[in-house]
């Protein structure tokens, strides 16, 4: 064998090695799901509310399945918002136009804005809640994100009932520039008027809750609740790593190291969110108890979550 036969050999050995990367559009028709290092039939997930019930990761879910969910289809009904006249005030374009951008989230998402938001009932107990789409341009936050909010917080208010909020954002949208963050503090106060009228405020942090979102309305919820292995931080691993020059440990960030310091309540597996909140509105509301206290395990359960509320 000569050395040109050789070359060529090792070449066709390193084409057949590297595998071509699947496109988003074939993985997105794909049966399959990439889980705990095999492929995962995506049914199997979809079945378990989007939890691998292999290795318990919990994957993405869309708002309008988490209401679903959490109040059962058709037991929700969704808040329309007013939308700003001009979402594109800078004209922004980077790789691609913003006004671009936004079209194709709306299309993929079939949502207005980032935020879908619904009034819904659980343990008989009416409620308004927002969930944040991580697929409409990373879940960040814009003006029809925060009229969202503002217009659920004040159906909330006029309903005289508890407000939820279900994180899973980016932080705020940059192709806004100023006009994202103001919309920290407009939200901040709106939260601001829930308290006023004494109304509670739950948050669930899901994955990732990040940036902005996390330093306004997601910091201030009167209880907390973490879904299991959900990232929630302001700035990412690496920023604190390189500004701090520390050794980090391998949970930092989650929900379940945040509970040790004491920004999260509880952290909860997604099947267990739903209930848990109805229980705590329970208690907060002082609402005739619909929670049997007939197991030894449930009165501790309620008992902990007393303590929580
Ligand atoms: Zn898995």
């Amino acid at each position: 064998m000569n050395w040109i036969t050789r070359i060529k050999n090792a070449s066709e050995r390193i084409k057949s090695a590297i595998r071509r990367r699947a496109t988003k559009s074939e993985i997105s028709a794909s049966k399959y799901i990439s889980c705990h290092g095999v492929p995962t039939e995506k049914k199997i997930i979809e079945e378990n509310n989007y939890v691998c019930p292999e290795c318990n990761a919990h994957h993405f879910i869309s708002p309008s399945q988490r209401f679903t969910m959490m109040f059962g289809e058709n037991n929700w009904r969704k808040i329309d918002s007013p939308l700003v006249k001009d979402p594109d005030p800078y004209k922004w374009v980077d790789t691609k136009k913003y006004k671009d951008r936004l079209k194709e989230a709306k299309k993929n998402t079939g949502q207005d804005s980032a935020i879908l938001s619904c009034e819904a009932k659980i343990n008989d107990i009416d409620v308004v809640a927002s969930a944040v789409n991580f697929k409409y341009i990373g879940g960040s936050i814009s003006m029809d994100e925060s009229e969202n909010v503002l217009a659920s917080i004040k159906t909330a208010i006029e309903k005289k009932c508890p407000y939820i909020f279900v994180s899973g954002s980016g932080g705020m949208r940059m192709m806004t520039n100023m006009l994202s963050l103001m919309q920290m503090t407009r939200m901040t106060i709106g939260i601001n008027e829930l308290k006023k009228n004494n109304l509670p405020y739950i948050v669930v942090i899901a994955s990732p809750s990040t940036g902005g979102l996390q330093a306004s309305i997601c910091s201030t919820g009167d209880i907390c609740i973490g879904e299991k292995n959900a990232t929630m931080a302001f700035a990412g691993r690496r920023i604190v790593e390189a500004t701090s020059q520390t050794d980090l440990p391998e949970n930092f960030q989650t929900v379940e190291w945040q509970m040790e310091k004491g920004q999260v309540d509880i952290v909860l597996e997604r099947k267990d969110i739903a209930p848990t909140i109805g229980t705590l509105l329970t208690i907060l509301l002082k609402k005739n108890s619909v929670i049997s206290t007939e197991q030894d395990e449930t009165t501790e359960n309620t008992q902990s979550l007393s303590k929580i509320a």
